[in-house]
Protein backbone atom coordinates (compact mmCIF):
# COMPACT_ATOMS: atom_id res chain seq x y z
CA UNK A 1 0.00 0.00 0.00
CA UNK A 2 0.79 3.22 -0.72
CA UNK A 3 0.10 7.00 0.23
CA UNK A 4 -2.46 8.35 -2.34
CA UNK A 5 -4.44 11.33 -3.33
CA UNK A 6 -8.39 11.12 -4.34
CA UNK A 7 -10.62 13.96 -5.39
CA UNK A 8 -13.53 14.21 -3.42
CA UNK A 9 -16.59 16.31 -3.94
CA UNK A 10 -19.64 17.04 -1.17
CA UNK A 11 -22.34 17.54 -3.57
CA UNK A 12 -25.46 20.01 -3.04
CA UNK A 13 -27.87 17.71 -1.20
CA UNK A 14 -25.28 17.63 2.09
CA UNK A 15 -23.92 21.07 1.89
CA UNK A 16 -27.82 22.64 1.74
CA UNK A 17 -28.44 20.07 4.43
CA UNK A 18 -25.32 21.69 6.45
CA UNK A 19 -23.79 18.11 6.74
CA UNK A 20 -20.35 19.16 5.68
CA UNK A 21 -18.79 18.71 9.17
CA UNK A 22 -20.36 15.25 9.34
CA UNK A 23 -19.10 13.94 6.52
CA UNK A 24 -15.73 15.23 7.15
CA UNK A 25 -15.90 13.79 10.55
CA UNK A 26 -16.49 10.08 8.87
CA UNK A 27 -13.40 10.54 6.35
CA UNK A 28 -10.96 11.71 9.17
CA UNK A 29 -12.00 9.46 11.27
CA UNK A 30 -11.14 6.89 8.70
CA UNK A 31 -7.45 7.83 7.98
CA UNK A 32 -8.35 10.11 5.40
CA UNK A 33 -6.67 13.69 5.71
CA UNK A 34 -8.23 16.34 4.53
CA UNK A 35 -5.17 18.58 2.26
CA UNK A 36 -7.07 21.20 0.30
CA UNK A 37 -10.50 21.57 0.62
CA UNK A 38 -13.13 24.50 -1.03
CA UNK A 39 -16.31 25.88 -1.26
CA UNK A 40 -17.35 26.78 -4.56
CA UNK A 41 -20.11 26.67 -6.72
CA UNK A 42 -19.94 24.50 -10.06
CA UNK A 43 -20.63 26.14 -12.96
CA UNK A 44 -22.33 24.19 -15.97
CA UNK A 45 -19.21 24.03 -18.03
CA UNK A 46 -17.42 22.69 -14.74
CA UNK A 47 -20.32 19.66 -14.35
CA UNK A 48 -20.66 18.89 -17.73
CA UNK A 49 -16.95 18.32 -17.92
CA UNK A 50 -16.61 16.70 -14.93
CA UNK A 51 -19.42 14.20 -15.49
CA UNK A 52 -18.90 13.86 -19.27
CA UNK A 53 -17.97 10.38 -19.33
CA UNK A 54 -21.75 10.21 -18.34
CA UNK A 55 -22.83 12.37 -21.14
CA UNK A 56 -24.54 9.49 -23.23
CA UNK A 57 -26.48 8.09 -19.35
CA UNK A 58 -30.15 9.18 -19.52
CA UNK A 59 -29.28 10.85 -16.22
CA UNK A 60 -26.53 12.82 -17.74
CA UNK A 61 -29.30 16.60 -17.55
CA UNK A 62 -30.50 15.86 -13.92
CA UNK A 63 -26.83 15.16 -12.72
CA UNK A 64 -25.43 18.63 -14.04
CA UNK A 65 -28.27 20.51 -12.83
CA UNK A 66 -28.10 18.87 -9.54
CA UNK A 67 -24.39 19.66 -9.10
CA UNK A 68 -24.84 22.94 -10.35
CA UNK A 69 -28.23 23.56 -7.99
CA UNK A 70 -25.92 24.54 -4.59
CA UNK A 71 -23.00 25.44 -3.60
CA UNK A 72 -20.51 21.91 -3.38
CA UNK A 73 -16.98 21.59 -1.36
CA UNK A 74 -13.98 20.19 -3.20
CA UNK A 75 -11.65 17.98 -1.76
CA UNK A 76 -8.21 15.96 -1.67
CA UNK A 77 -7.82 13.47 0.43
CA UNK A 78 -4.53 11.98 1.34
CA UNK A 79 -4.19 8.72 2.86
CA UNK A 80 -2.85 5.18 3.20
CA UNK A 81 -4.43 3.65 -0.09
CA UNK A 82 -6.91 6.28 -0.60
CA UNK A 83 -8.65 5.81 -3.35
CA UNK A 84 -10.05 2.77 -2.64
CA UNK A 85 -10.49 3.70 0.84
CA UNK A 86 -12.42 6.51 0.11
CA UNK A 87 -14.58 4.58 -2.15
CA UNK A 88 -15.61 2.13 0.53
CA UNK A 89 -16.31 4.73 2.91
CA UNK A 90 -18.92 6.47 0.61
CA UNK A 91 -20.49 3.41 0.22
CA UNK A 92 -22.31 2.43 -3.15
CA UNK A 93 -23.79 4.36 -5.68
CA UNK A 94 -27.53 3.83 -4.68
CA UNK A 95 -27.75 4.36 -0.88
CA UNK A 96 -30.59 1.33 -1.14
CA UNK A 97 -27.82 -0.77 -1.67
CA UNK A 98 -24.70 1.17 0.46
CA UNK A 99 -23.21 -0.60 3.56
CA UNK A 100 -24.21 0.20 7.34
CA UNK A 101 -22.08 3.43 8.55
CA UNK A 102 -20.70 4.61 4.46
CA UNK A 103 -21.86 8.20 4.13
CA UNK A 104 -24.45 7.50 1.58
CA UNK A 105 -26.03 4.88 4.25
CA UNK A 106 -25.99 7.58 6.46
CA UNK A 107 -26.81 10.67 4.28
CA UNK A 108 -27.68 10.30 0.78
CA UNK A 109 -31.26 11.09 -0.16
CA UNK A 110 -31.19 8.68 -3.40
CA UNK A 111 -28.96 7.16 -6.03
CA UNK A 112 -28.83 10.66 -7.92
CA UNK A 113 -28.83 12.82 -4.62
CA UNK A 114 -25.61 10.85 -3.30
CA UNK A 115 -23.83 13.38 -0.74
CA UNK A 116 -20.45 12.88 -1.92
CA UNK A 117 -18.85 11.42 -5.02
CA UNK A 118 -14.92 10.10 -5.23
CA UNK A 119 -12.48 9.18 -8.12
CA UNK A 120 -12.61 5.88 -8.90
CA UNK A 121 -8.87 5.14 -9.96
CA UNK A 122 -5.18 6.29 -9.26
CA UNK A 123 -5.63 8.17 -12.57
CA UNK A 124 -8.62 9.41 -12.62
CA UNK A 125 -8.02 10.70 -9.09
CA UNK A 126 -5.19 12.96 -10.83
CA UNK A 127 -7.14 14.20 -13.61
CA UNK A 128 -10.17 15.10 -11.30
CA UNK A 129 -7.44 16.80 -8.65
CA UNK A 130 -6.51 19.13 -11.45
CA UNK A 131 -9.89 20.59 -12.70
CA UNK A 132 -9.99 22.21 -9.40
CA UNK A 133 -6.77 22.58 -7.42
CA UNK A 134 -3.41 23.69 -8.49
CA UNK A 135 -0.21 21.53 -6.59
CA UNK A 136 0.35 24.76 -4.34
CA UNK A 137 -3.18 24.87 -3.02
CA UNK A 138 -2.56 20.97 -1.45
CA UNK A 139 -0.86 21.18 1.80
CA UNK A 140 -0.03 17.56 2.88
P1 LIG B 1 -20.27 6.92 -8.36
O1 LIG B 1 -20.53 8.36 -7.95
O2 LIG B 1 -20.58 5.95 -7.24
O3 LIG B 1 -18.90 6.71 -8.94
P2 LIG B 1 -21.30 6.75 -11.09
O4 LIG B 1 -19.94 7.19 -11.55
O5 LIG B 1 -21.88 5.53 -11.70
O6 LIG B 1 -21.34 6.56 -9.50
O7 LIG B 1 -22.35 7.92 -11.34
C1 LIG B 1 -21.99 9.26 -11.11
C2 LIG B 1 -23.12 9.96 -10.39
O8 LIG B 1 -24.25 10.02 -11.26
C3 LIG B 1 -23.66 9.23 -9.15
O9 LIG B 1 -22.89 9.46 -7.99
C4 LIG B 1 -25.05 9.83 -9.03
O10 LIG B 1 -25.03 11.13 -8.47
C5 LIG B 1 -25.45 9.92 -10.51
N1 LIG B 1 -26.18 8.72 -10.93
C6 LIG B 1 -25.67 7.47 -11.18
N2 LIG B 1 -26.61 6.60 -11.54
C7 LIG B 1 -27.79 7.30 -11.54
C8 LIG B 1 -29.15 6.96 -11.84
N3 LIG B 1 -29.48 5.72 -12.21
N4 LIG B 1 -30.09 7.94 -11.73
C9 LIG B 1 -29.75 9.19 -11.37
N5 LIG B 1 -28.48 9.59 -11.08
C10 LIG B 1 -27.52 8.65 -11.16
MG1 LIG C 1 -18.06 7.45 -10.71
Amino acid sequence: MAIERTFSIIKPDATKRNLTGAINKVFEDNGLRIVAQRRIKMSEAQAQKFYEVHAERPFYGELVEFMTSEPVVVQVLEGENAVAKHREVMGATNPAEAADGTVRKLYALSIGENSVHGSDSLENAKIEIAQFFSDDQIVG
